[in-house]
């Protein structure tokens, strides 16, 4: 792909003017095409995990209910209090939760416990 041609390109990254050598060079340097990908990555992250969250939201409560074992977000939906409150619940003991890896689970019935 390597020619004698000299095009102007724009930088997808930093959007400074450069001089390519080949017509799909999309950055200016190898620096730029680093940075921009880490970005990518980045992005790519945090709309996982804003679908992950929607996923929760939407997920019926029935769902949740027909669950022995919730996550610190289905925790929260079912007894209808912020993660805040919740996390303050656990910190206190009041709550008694399970770690599995990087997990926190909450039994179902320690939450009714709660309530009772
Ligand atoms: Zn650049």
């Amino acid at each position: 792909m390597s020619s004698n041609i000299k095009i102007m390109r724009v930088c997808l990254f930093c959007k400074k003017e450069f001089i390519a050598r080949t017509t799909v060079t999309k950055y200016c340097s190898h620096k730029c095409n680093q940075k921009h990908y880490k970005a990518r990555v980045k992005e790519g992250k945090i709309e996982t995990s804003n679908k992950q969250t929607i996923k929760v939201i939407e997920q019926p409560i029935s769902d949740i209910q027909a669950k022995d074992i919730l996550t610190i977000s289905e925790a929260c939906k079912i007894l209808s209090i912020s993660r805040t409150s919740l996390w303050r619940l656990t910190n206190n003991g009041t709550l008694k939760t399970a770690k599995l890896g990087k997990r926190v689970l909450i039994r179902k019935c320690d939450l009714e416990k709660l309530v009772l």
